[in-house]
């Protein structure tokens, strides 16, 4: 049976704007399976990030748990702290400039252990020899380096520490399409090598349907659907998962309709009343604008958040 590594359980984060409350995630749970990639997709803004930075620690949730093998993560744990790496969106900037990149990588294992000067020299060559760096770049700066070589000494240093799980940002968004399929398969390998979870945020399908075992679908800080990806992706129910997968694949619906997004992403600060995705949904009905579709499942491990989308009892 698959092993749970995290439960993330009725997550929220609001923020303060302009004395207007930001849901930026209202009530999220889902669990992370140990050596399995999930995925969470959408667009800008929708929520992914603040998930991101709440499992990394960086930020404190409104409410909720995060239980990394059944333990909060918000307890003051060294161990857990190396368990759980992350990889930012931009290399470019998640790279401190005035540091080699030998610093860069043993950075945290200084933090963590005490190793001999040996010992620290060999570890530095087996990370760069993982991510298929030569230890010659151990003694440049980041601003030597292409894009491609930053994103990998960034994952040399998440892997420094061992760790269990990876929160992977947008790691691709700054890298053009030939260095972006060799990030990810090194990202797959390591996964394979090391036994590595990750998270995996994206607004990029193709790149989910290739990484990921299972995925979730992000729209204004709440899931609206949540699957297997090969369910997902194969039978996307709710309409906002069909336009991103219509937008990106040859996918059609069976009366062969591309469903087709209207109108801007409303602002978070004044979501719809009814269904968040209301006012894009070629679908809308009025029952969407006055409640809200709950998240619930219509088949085995597949929850949909739509009104049109019924569940076997139904
Ligand atoms: Fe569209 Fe209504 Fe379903 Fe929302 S609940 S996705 S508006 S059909």
């Amino acid at each position: 049976m698959d092993k749970k590594l995290l439960s993330i359980k009725n997550l929220k984060k609001n923020f303060l704007i302009q004395n207007k409350i930001l849901k930026a995630v209202d009530d999220v749970s889902f669990d992370i399976i140990k050596g399995k990639t999930f995925a969470i997709v959408g667009e800008s803004g929708c929520g992914k990030s603040s998930i991101a930075n709440m499992i990394a620690n960086l930020i404190k949730p409104t409410s909720g748990q995060i239980l990394f093998e059944n333990r909060s993560i918000f307890k003051n744990d060294n161990e857990l702290k190396k368990n759980i790496q992350m990889i930012f969106q931009d290399p470019y900037l998640s790279l401190n400039p005035k540091m080699k990149i030998s610093e860069i990588i043993l950075e945290p294992i200084k933090i963590h252990k005490k190793f001999k000067k040996e010992k620290e020299l060999n570890l530095l060559t087996s990370l760069l020899n993982q991510v298929n760096l030569s230890s010659t770049i151990a003694k440049r700066y980041p601003h030597e380096l292409s894009g491609g070589q930053r994103q990998r000494i960034a994952i040399a240093r998440s892997i420094a520490l061992n760790p269990k799980f990876i929160i992977c940002d947008e790691p691709l968004s700054s890298l053009d399409i030939s260095t972006s399929s060799q990030i990810i398969s090194l990202l797959k390998n390591l996964q394979q090598n090391l036994n590595l979870s990750y998270l995996f945020i994206s607004h990029n399908l193709a790149v989910v349907k290739y990484i990921s075992q299972n995925a979730a679908v992000m729209y204004l800080g709440k899931f609206l659907e949540l699957a297997p990806s090969s369910k997902l992706f194969l039978n996307p129910l709710h309409p906002y998962t069909q336009a991103l997968i219509s937008a990106s694949f040859s996918f059609k619906k069976k009366n062969n309709d591309k469903v087709i997004l209207k109108n801007e992403i409303p602002s978070p600060l004044n979501p719809p009343k009814g269904c968040l995705f209301s006012t894009r949904c070629p679908y809308a009905k009025n029952e969407c604008f006055e409640i809200r579709p709950a998240l619930k499942e219509v088949e085995k491990d597949h929850q949909v958040a739509c009104h049109l989308v019924k569940t076997p009892s139904n």
